[in-house]
């Protein structure tokens, strides 16, 4: 089958690699219907992911129907449409337990799959830890709504149920990449008073403006003064980090009020100054991280009920045979570009 491999650094290639099997009573075999690219392939791709271990497939993000099932599998069958999760995680440790799938303590744990295992920007995916590894998708629901399920979205709903959102809240996202406005839908189930969006490119921000007419849409130049006028100059309650650009980790801190909440969900590629004696009462809260994706149950249901749908973040659609002109797209932000889809050809 086609998979595409990470080479070495800077090289990702497309090989012929033999359709995966199940080597564990636990694991799922899915085949691919529909996948997608993340920054974090281009975080591999450059590098930046220690982890990731050259000759593996990657892709993270992807939904698909089961083929195969092991032995212990019990909440998924064959025939099955389902969502892959990011994090494969064995539900039975320490971590797992508190709900902090992203540190399972299981080898096959935390991310693994498309950055320590082959992963599914490919036909086939073996999928670990199936029961816990995958979503069942309704009838009602396709793919292109499912999509992002695993990784973003749950990315965006762990920022948001971590961030303790209140209803008088005035919360601050900062960034409208697809992480960004995956969060600011999910932000949004929790109603609170402002929902304040800062992006720089104005392309983006134009795409937050009319989807979402509730929202307050920004620039970094005027962000702080926006906040400052829709709560009485004390700043935001809650701030949502999802940009990882140079200036944004600096801007989210400042923009908050004293004892505010600052979640920070951006990757960066370098480190990042915490200023101690700059904040030094402002007895605010950080919180960082890779998301624990263990919400996708609810995430799905969410979708089926219309009250997340990330359909228009795919801008553009390619399949597999053409995926590294889908990258190259992709990382240069060419044709205003969100979300790709990748589909099997
Ligand atoms: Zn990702
Ligand atoms: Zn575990």
């Amino acid at each position: 089958m086609k998979a595409l491999t990470y080479i070495s650094h800077g090289r990702f290639e497309m090989t012929e690699k033999p359709k995966p099997v199940i080597t564990d009573p636990k694991d799922a075999i899915v085949r691919v219907t529909l996948s997608s690219i993340c920054a974090s392939d281009l975080h591999i791709l450059h590098g930046s992911v220690p982890k990731a271990r050259p000759g593996i497939t990657v892709g993270h993000e992807m939904v698909g129907i089961v083929e195969a099932v092991g032995s212990a599998v019990r909440r998924i069958r064959p025939g099955d449409r389902v969502a892959v999760n990011v994090e494969t995680f064995c539900g039975e440790c320490y971590f797992c337990k508190r709900g902090w799938v992203n540190n399972c303590q299981d080898p096959d744990g935390g991310w693994a799959l498309g950055c320590r295992i082959d992963g599914g920007q490919a036909e086939y995916v073996r999928v670990p830890h199936a029961d816990n590894g995958l979503t069942p998708i309704p009838d009602s629901v396709s793919d292109s709504q499912a999509l992002f399920t695993g990784d973003i979205l749950a990315t965006g709903y762990w920022a948001a149920k971590i961030s303790e959102i209140q209803p008088d809240n005035t919360v601050l996202i900062i960034g409208a990449g697809p992480t960004g406005l995956c969060t600011l839908q999910c932000v949004g189930l929790y109603g609170p008073e402002h929902i304040v969006v800062c992006e720089s490119d104005e392309t983006r921000r134009r795409f937050v403006a009319t989807r979402y007419p509730g929202v307050t849409v920004t620039s970094p130049e005027e962000c702080r003064e926006t906040v400052d006028r829709l709560t009485d100059g004390r700043g935001a309650d809650r701030v949502i980090e999802a940009a990882g650009a140079d200036t944004t980790f600096e801007a989210a801190w400042q923009c908050a009020r004293a004892n505010a909440i600052v979640t920070v969900v951006a990757l960066y590629n370098s480190p990042r100054m915490l200023p101690l004696p700059d904040m030094y009462g402002k007895n605010l809260t950080f919180k960082t991280g890779g998301v624990d994706a263990c919400d996708c149950g609810e995430i799905m249901r969410l979708i089926a009920q219309g009250r997340i749908d990330t359909t228009a973040l795919i801008t553009h659609s390619f399949p597999l045979s053409r995926i590294k002109e889908a990258y190259t797209l992709f990382e240069r932000k060419d044709d205003n570009v969100i979300k790709i889809a990748v589909y099997p050809d």
